[in-house]
């Protein structure tokens, strides 16, 4: 059984990466049947933002993507705060110590400061030249009980073999071992992990057996690998997910837009289309590890994900999916360790298609209205058309053309307002209905927009009395064009400009929308009026 984790600093809110981050530990550990922990990695004070953790949580929860384990939940592994399990990090940097592959060292800041340069100046990558290691055993403890103070490095001289073991996604990683400091501080000197040793303790005490993180962990892999070989541990899988671009190829960063889960929020995505978003980001491509050089045998033991054989066609860049189709098709081996690229394009597309299966069931349309409910009372505040119920009504009319449900106040505007008649469209539609697309039908004397409204108006209204036959809930769009092409000999107008006279006389505007007819279903009275007042 696979047990993941999720395990954020509180450095400030969570970052779309995080969040893909998390999603992705979810759909695969809820793949596999297993679960995950969120662990709060808290061990630089000086970094921490007060009120981050609760910031992540409630994006987590915002999103869906609800841990087994974690702070607020509890569970077998607690607890869930890197700052309340430093007896665990004493205990293993001591379990170093003693095995000779850690060390005490006391060199001052000004200290290290000069090493460095001096190391720098003799063209050496070193950046420590492992001074203390020379200090005698009844120094270094003369020094301890003195209270001097002192961090503990890791010892990176007779390190054993570190265990082989390939990236799930990039494959075998090149040694990036001179990229490293040497001999890394493992525990710091106010007694505080660094991110290495708490990072590698937690994941082994909780049991973790695949570690989901961002690319910019992958260099500090090597050094993760060292940590378990020298503590005699079995390391966990490692998959690193490849950094996420903008469509310019850059980095993403607040400056250049919306990077905050929070932004997404607000702006009134759909959570579920934000995570197929970030899911298809990093999807899609079979991945096919960039830096194979090892033989075999060098790759790690079975790993739980479908083989081969068994490997599903990786869905379309734009397929729609529910968090539980997510999962169903969540396959690790199709992850590209390319760097990805977030459109903005087709989040406005997957917002769209999911709003489009939300509103498919009651709850989930009355869901939207509510989520939208304070939206349109602030944009048309003396509306008398602005309850839920009427909300989910349009909703429906305008199925499949909102983008963004708080757009409603501006796809459906006419549902809720007046038509303008003197605003600047209005004007606009009116003059070109005059000059062009009428001249052809009327002399060019009478061809004005209100005589065109009047004529609609007594087609419509020989249409109405055709319908009052019939039940006039039952009007649709189609219905009435049903109706016009039997009128339409008759008639002289084309069904065409018909309708966009009509549409006009409506709406006040030249919205393409063709949702007349669902004015008039479920909003009969303002119909007709707006008629009426369109050809006076
Ligand atoms: N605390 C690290 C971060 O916030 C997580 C690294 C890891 O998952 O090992 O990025």
């Amino acid at each position: 059984v696979v047990l993941l984790r999720f395990a954020p600093s509180p450095t400030g809110a969570l970052h779309l990466g995080g969040l893909r981050t998390a999603l992705y530990n979810h759909l695969y550990a809820r793949r596999l049947g297993g679960k995950w922990i969120l662990r709060i990695e808290d061990t630089d004070a000086t970094r921490a933002v007060p009120g981050a953790v609760d910031g992540i949580r409630s994006a987590l929860e915002w999103a869906g993507l609800e841990y087994d384990y974690g702070p607020g939940v509890g569970g077998p592994h607690a607890p869930y705060y890197q700052s309340e399990r430093l007896d665990l990090y004493h205990t293993y940097a001591h379990k170093l110590l003693d095995s000779g592959h850690a060390y005490r060292c006391f060199c001052s800041a000004d200290t290290l400061a000069a090493t460095r340069e001096r190391l720098a100046r003799t063209g050496s990558n070193a950046t420590y030249d492992k001074a203390c290691l020379n200090l005698t055993e009844e120094e270094v403890m003369r020094r301890v009980r003195a209270g001097h103070k002192h961090v503990v490095r890791l010892n990176d001289s007779n390190l054993p073999n570190r265990p082989a073991q390939a990236d799930l996604i990039f494959g075998h990683v090149k040694d990036a071992h001179a990229s490293l400091p040497t001999d890394p501080v493992l525990l710091k000197s106010d007694l505080f992990p660094t991110y290495h040793l708490a990072s590698v303790s937690d994941d082994h005490e909780m049991g973790i057996t695949h570690v989901l993180r961002g690319e910019e962990w992958l260099p500090s892999l090597p050094l993760h690998l060292d940590l378990y070989a020298a503590l005699n541990l079995k390391p966990p899988h490692f998959a690193h997910l490849p950094l996420m671009l903008n469509r310019d190829g850059s980095k993403m960063s607040k400056r250049k837009g919306d990077v905050q889960v929070l932004d997404y929020q607000r702006r009134g995505w759909e959570p579920i289309a934000v995570l197929n978003w970030l899911a298809l980001a990093g999807w899609g491509t079979a991945a096919s590890p960039s830096h194979t050089g090892a033989a075999e045998s060098d790759t790690p033991p079975p790993i739980p994900v479908p083989s081969k054989k068994a490997k599903k066609a990786a869905p379309d860049s734009t397929a729609v999916m529910t968090l539980n189709e997510l999962i169903h098709n969540f396959d690790l081996s199709s992850l590209t360790h390319r760097r990805t690229v977030l459109d903005p394009n087709k989040l406005e597309y997957l917002n769209k298609h999911h709003l489009m299966r939300i509103a498919e069931t009651d709850e989930g349309l009355t869901a939207l209205a509510e989520k939208v409910h304070d939206v349109v009372k602030a944009a048309f505040p003396t509306s008398p058309y602005t309850n839920v119920a009427y909300i989910k009504d349009v909703i429906s009319a305008l199925e499949g053309r909102i983008v963004n449900i708080r757009d409603l106040p501006i796809y459906g505007a006419y549902f809720f307002l007046e038509p303008y008649f003197q605003g600047d469209e209005a004007i606009k539609m009116r003059k070109r209905l005059d000059d062009v697309e009428y001249r052809k039908f009327f002399p060019p004397s009478v061809a004005s927009y209100y005589m065109l409204v009047c004529f609609v108006g007594t087609v419509l209204e020989s249409l109405i009395q055709r319908l009052s036959l019939e039940d006039s809930t039952k009007w649709s769009e189609d219905t009435i064009r049903q109706l016009l092409q039997d009128e339409e000999s008759k008639v002289g107008l084309k069904q065409k400009t018909f309708m966009s006279v009509l549409r006009h006389a409506l709406t006040g505007s030249s919205v393409r929308a063709s949702c007349f007819a669902f004015l008039f279903e479920i909003n009969p009275l303002l119909f007709v009026d707006r008629l009426d007042r369109a050809s006076q």
